[in-house]
C-alpha cells in the first residue's frame, strides 16, 4: 500500500481531518487539485463560529456546539484569534417574535447556556449602535468570529510537520475498489490505500467494482440562494460590535459582523438579486447612515442552509464521504474531524504517535506587536524592517517566512491570504508588484511566471520592451 489513508480535498474539512489523523501512526496523504489549500474559504465566508442555538437540525446543533468549544481550544493552541463577541438576532414583527421564542426554547432543550431572549431596551444596551426599529432579540454570548483561512493553514502546517504528505495541483480522477482498499487515480499518479476520506464537493467519480457515487441533491435546491456581501470601510463610525442578524421573513435577512481585523462585513440574503442601493437600504435597517462611500468591496455568493452529508455507511470498506454546503461548516469541521478520527483509529486499531508535535512553528504579525517586539525581530533579520504593505503593516520578512514555511505560499493570493498584504484600503495597488518580485526571487522563477492563484492566472503577461526579433 502507498498510504493507509488518502484524504481527498484540502478545504477546511480535509485540513482538519489531516491534523486529527496525524496524531496517529497512519501513513497519510492529502490530495488537492489547486495550487494552495483552503482556496475557497478565505474571502467569501463570514467567519462566524455558531453555537448550535440557531439551527433547526439537532445533529448539526450538536456538531456546532462541540465545534465551538474545540475551535476555542485549537485557536488558543495555534495562537489564532477567537473573538467571542456574541450574536444578536433581532426581529420587528409578531411572527418574528414567535420564531425567536421557538429558537430560545430549542436552545434551552439542547442545554445550551448563555442564550437569552431580550426586549427592546436590553437590545440597545447590548448593541447601542443598532437602528431603533427592532422589537425583540435573541442574544447568544457563545458565538465567536475567527480567521478561517489561518485556521486551515495552521491545521495543514501542523499535519505536514507530523508527516502528512500534501499533494497539491493533483486532481483526483477516479477511485477504484480493490481487494483490501482502493486505487485512487489522479492527474499525475496512481495510489493504493486502505482508506479514502472524500471531502471534495459535487464530484462524480467513475468507480469500479463497488460503490457508485452520484451527485448529491439537496433539499431546497430550487430555492434562490443569493447572498450579497458589503465590506465596510474602517472609517465608518457606526459599526456594530456584535454579530447582528435581522430577519424579515423566511427568505430575507441582513447580517452585520465585525471582521477579525476590526472591519465590518454586511451580508444580505434575499429572494431577488439586489443592487448596491437595495443592499444599502437593507443594511440601513440595522445600521445608521451607511453610505456608498463607506463600502470598500462588494461580492456575491450562494447561501446554503442545512445541506450536509457525512456518510460513513461504507466505513467498514474503508470509504467515508463528507460533503455538503452547510452555512456553518467551518464551525463543525473540528467536530467532524475528531469523530471520523476516533472511529477510524479504533476500526483500524491504530496507536497514537509518541512524538506528535501539537504546535505551529513560530510566526510574527507586526500589526499585532508592539514597537519593542518589532525592533527585536528587525535586529535579528533586517528584512523585517522593510515594509511592503503599508496599509496593513506587512514586512518583507513576514512575506518571505510565509513562502518558506511548510506548505508555503506560491501565488500572490497565497501571500495575501497568509499575511494580509494587499488587503488594505489600497487593495494591493502599491504592493502587488513587490509581492510578485519577492515570490519570483524566493521560488527561483521569473516575475512573468508568477500566478495570482491558479495555473492560468499570470499577473504579468510579459516585459515591456521585450522583443523576440530585433
Ligand atoms: C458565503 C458563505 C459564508 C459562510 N460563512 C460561514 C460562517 O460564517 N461560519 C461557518 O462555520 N461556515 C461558513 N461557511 C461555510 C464554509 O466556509 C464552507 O462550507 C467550507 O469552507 C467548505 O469547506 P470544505 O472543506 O467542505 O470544502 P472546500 O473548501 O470546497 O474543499 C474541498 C476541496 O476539494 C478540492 N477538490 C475538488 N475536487 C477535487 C478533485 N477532483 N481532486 C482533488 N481536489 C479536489 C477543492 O479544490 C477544494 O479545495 C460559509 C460558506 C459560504 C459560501
Amino acid at each position: 500500500m502507498d498510504y493507509d489513508v488518502l484524504i481527498l480535498g484540502g478545504g477546511i474539512i480535509g485540513c482538519a481531518v489531516a491534523y486529527e489523523l496525524s496524531k496517529y501512526n497512519f501513513n497519510i496523504a492529502l490530495i488537492e487539485k489547486d495550487y494552495d489549500i483552503a482556496d475557497d474559504i478565505s474571502f467569501v465566508n463570514t467567519s462566524i463560529v455558531y453555537d448550535g442555538s440557531e439551527t433547526s437540525d439537532n445533529i448539526m446543533a450538536g456538531l456546532e456546539y462541540i465545534g465551538n468549544s474545540l475551535l476555542e481550544e485549537t485557536c488558543q493552541k495555534f495562537k489564532l484569534p477567537f473573538k467571542k463577541i456574541g450574536a444578536l438576532r433581532v426581529v420587528n414583527d409578531d411572527n418574528g417574535v414567535k420564531k425567536l421564542e421557538e429558537m430560545y426554547n430549542r436552545a434551552k432543550d439542547r442545554g445550551i447556556d448563555g442564550v437569552y431572549l431580550v426586549d427592546d431596551k436590553d437590545i440597545y444596551d447590548i448593541e447601542p449602535n443598532i437602528n431603533n426599529n427592532v422589537k425583540k432579540g435573541l442574544y447568544s454570548e457563545n458565538v465567536a468570529i475567527i480567521a478561517p483561512y489561518d485556521l486551515a493553514i495552521a491545521y495543514a502546517e501542523v499535519a505536514s510537520d507530523n508527516g502528512v504528505n500534501f499533494r497539491l495541483e493533483e486532481e483526483v480522477i477516479s477511485i477504484q475498489n480493490i481487494a483490501k482498499g482502493f486505487i485512487v487515480n489522479t492527474s499525475k499518479n496512481k495510489f493504493r490505500c486502505k482508506v479514502v476520506i472524500n471531502t471534495t464537493p459535487n464530484e462524480i467519480y467513475i468507480k469500479e467494482n463497488g460503490i457508485v457515487e452520484e451527485k448529491e441533491t439537496y433539499e431546497n435546491e430550487d430555492e434562490f440562494k443569493n447572498m450579497s456581501y458589503l465590506l465596510v470601510d474602517n472609517n465608518y463610525n457606526n459599526k456594530l460590535s456584535k454579530i447582528v442578524i435581522e430577519t424579515f421573513d423566511k427568505n430575507t435577512f441582513v447580517l452585520s459582523s465585525p471582521t477579525i481585523t476590526d472591519g465590518s462585513l454586511i451580508g444580505i440574503k434575499s429572494v431577488n438579486k439586489t443592487s448596491l442601493d437595495d443592499n444599502l437600504d437593507y443594511a440601513n435597517n440595522l445600521l445608521n447612515d451607511l453610505k456608498k462611500s463607506n463600502i470598500n468591496n462588494l461580492f456575491r455568493e450562494s447561501y446554503d442552509k442545512d445541506s450536509m452529508l457525512i456518510d460513513d455507511s461504507e466505513i467498514d470498506k474503508g470509504y467515508i464521504r463528507v460533503t455538503g454546503t452547510h452555512y456553518g461548516k467551518i464551525t463543525i469541521a473540528p467536530a467532524i474531524a475528531k469523530m471520523l478520527c476516533d472511529t477510524l483509529s479504533s476500526n483500524l486499531n491504530c496507536t497514537l504517535k509518541k512524538n506528535f508535535i501539537d504546535k505551529r512553528r513560530e510566526f510574527y504579525r507586526f500589526r499585532e506587536m508592539n514597537k519593542k517586539e518589532i525592533n527585536e525581530i528587525i535586529d535579528l533579520d533586517n528584512r523585517y524592517g522593510k515594509i511592503i504593505c503599508s496599509c496593513n503593516t506587512v514586512s518583507e520578512g513576514e512575506i518571505v517566512d510565509c513562502i518558506r514555511r511548510p506548505l508555503g505560499a506560491r501565488t500572490v493570493e497565497g501571500v495575501k491570504r497568509r499575511t494580509a498584504a494587499g488587503f488594505g484600503s489600497c487593495q494591493g495597488s502599491y504592493c502587488n508588484e513587490k509581492i510578485i518580485n519577492i515570490l519570483a526571487r524566493e521560488l527561483d522563477k521569473k516575475p512573468t511566471d508568477i500566478v495570482d492563484d491558479s495555473k492560468n492566472s499570470k499577473v504579468i503577461s510579459g516585459r515591456i520592451k521585450e522583443f523576440k526579433d530585433v
